[in-house]
């Protein structure tokens, strides 16, 4: 059994609430759609299922252990929990965010990545790849987005949504919205014709300069470019 209390995590409860909210304001997802959650040492902390943002609290939010056994949380933890904690086990992930944001979905639909439009994608790892279609909640969608992220921190996820990660949920979230953001920009330049894509030469020469500059380290002001 687990507990229906509050205990443990509280920040990462109220930070979770915090972000979900943003997420429906920000327009990268609708309803109870896409989830997140933070590691907590053994533990993830993690939105609760079919929960809509407007109505959750940080008794809903839920604490499992690495192995998916719920350990807090008045209500049942996402479905897309084994995504989280396969992402959790397979990279350096501090937290992990899914959206349904639009852009994202619709590139999905056609595209299968999303090329490097704009240098900013060096902030992912380069251009983000197109997870082929499982269904939601699946161990089949979790291998597939892990797969995805390979030398990533964003993947897409077909006729689906978007999954990026960092070390703190601001960081996991800022990229959410930076990949909706070159989708965006991607389907613009697409409008108006075949677009230019930045070779993996001017990618590198990117990378090695926001290294020189120390962008996203501690005590810069901005984490991107
Ligand atoms: P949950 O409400 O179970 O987290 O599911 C939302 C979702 O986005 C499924 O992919
Ligand atoms: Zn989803």
């Amino acid at each position: 059994m687990y507990r229906d209390d509050h205990d443990g995590h509280p920040d990462h409860r109220a930070q979770l609430v915090s972000y979900s909210n943003r997420l429906l304001h920000d327009g990268l997802a609708v309803g109870s759609a896409g989830n997140m959650s933070v590691r907590a040492g053994d533990e993830v902390v993690i939105t609760p299922s079919g929960v809509r943002y407007p109505d959750m609290a940080a008794g809903d939010v839920c604490v499992v252990g690495m192995d998916g056994a719920q350990r807090a949380g008045a209500a049942e933890p996402s479905s897309e929990t084994p995504m989280h904690l396969a992402v959790y086990a397979a990279t350096q992930a501090r937290a992990v965010v899914h959206t349904h944001s639009p852009e994202v979905i619709a590139l999905s639909a056609v595209c299968a990545e999303l090329p490097a439009i704009h240098y900013a994608i060096s902030g992912l790892g380069g251009p983000v790849r197109v997870a082929r279609y499982t269904r939601f909640g699946s161990e089949g969608l979790a291998s597939a987005a892990v797969a995805a992220l390979d030398g990533r921190s964003a993947a897409i996820l077909q006729n689906h949504g978007a999954i990026c990660y960092g070390a703190s949920l601001a960081e996991a979230y800022d990229r959410a919205v930076l990949l909706e953001w070159l989708a965006r920009v991607h389907r613009l330049a697409c409008a108006r014709g075949e677009p230019r894509i930045l070779t993996g030469a001017e990618l590198a020469d990117v990378t090695a300069e926001m290294r020189r500059r120390r962008y996203g380290e501690a005590g810069r002001r901005t984490d991107r470019p």
